[in-house]
């Protein structure tokens, strides 16, 4: 079985709480033998660097950063940047970005919270994990202004073709999650099938983001194997040979994840 690795999946939230291992343990048994567990905001950045520390049946990653899906205080931001002088085996800086929809606060204030975690990022050698939802073409821009050689990944990524090729093209790779198990999400279905099989990885965003057929459901990182079976169909790829590239993907991008041996 090829093996896989979810590059984004809140596996320190309490959906979790009471049966995390089990979770793990049906993940490695699908192949996924390493995730990445990106932070939401200050208050569970303990919780994801604990995690990431703690012995488990797949190797764990943390990425620390501020979403903006939530509320951040005063001095959030300088508290990161002295994690991350501190936290010697981050993965990557994350999530941040923008979100139109349901950002809390305004597009300024997250447009200035977005850059100033890129320059963290940057300053400390990381690649980035970004949130952005109805807002590429912002984020385009400040991608455009700010170069990030170590690149990142735009999570979940919901969106067009060209959009994907913009994002490519700044060195930033797409996190193709549970999305594309929907046939409403045709753009999506269509722009990920055409896109080069280097510019993606593969994820979960479990506990939410549940597949076609599962609504309703937590979703955990076993389900990472649907989203490839999905994916390879969609590209019309053999599985086992797309499974190899995106892992290689996952590595390239975050090479400070541990990886655990496959399951023989
Ligand atoms: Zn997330």
């Amino acid at each position: 079985m090829s093996v896989l690795i979810d590059s984004h999946c809140h596996l320190d939230l309490p959906a979790f709480e009471g049966d995390r291992n089990a979770v793990l343990s049906r993940a490695r048994q699908a192949g996924v033998t390493a995730v990445v567990v990106p932070a939401i905001g200050r208050d569970n950045w303990d919780a994801v660097i604990a995690l990431s520390k703690a012995t488990a049946p797949v190797a764990i990653g943390a990425a620390l950063g501020l979403h903006p899906c939530f509320a951040h205080q005063e001095g959030d931001l300088d508290a990161l940047a002295a994690r991350l002088q501190c936290e010697a085996n981050l993965v990557a800086l994350g999530e941040c970005g923008l979100d139109a929809v349901a950002g809390v606060a305004t597009m300024p204030t997250q447009l200035a919270m977005c850059e100033a975690q890129l320059q963290l990022a940057r300053q400390h050698h990381l690649p980035v994990i970004l949130h952005v939802r109805k807002a590429h073409n912002e984020m385009l821009t400040l991608l455009s202004r700010i170069p990030l050689p170590e690149g990142g990944v735009v999570h979940g990524f919901s969106g067009s073709l060209q959009q994907a090729e913009q994002y490519w093209r700044r060195g930033f790779r797409l996190g193709v999650g549970g999305v594309i198990t929907y046939e409403r999400a045709n753009k999506t279905r269509q722009a990920v099938a055409r896109m080069p099989a280097e510019a993606l990885l593969l994820e979960t965003d479990s506990p939410d983001m549940p597949l076609s057929g599962h609504q309703g459901q937590r979703n955990e990182p076993a389900r990472v194997r649907q989203v490839l079976e999905t994916l390879a169909a969609l590209r019309q790829q053999p599985e086992s040979e797309l499974a190899t590239q995106l892992t290689l993907n996952a590595q390239g991008l975050f090479p400070r994840l541990p990886i655990h041996p496959p399951l023989t």
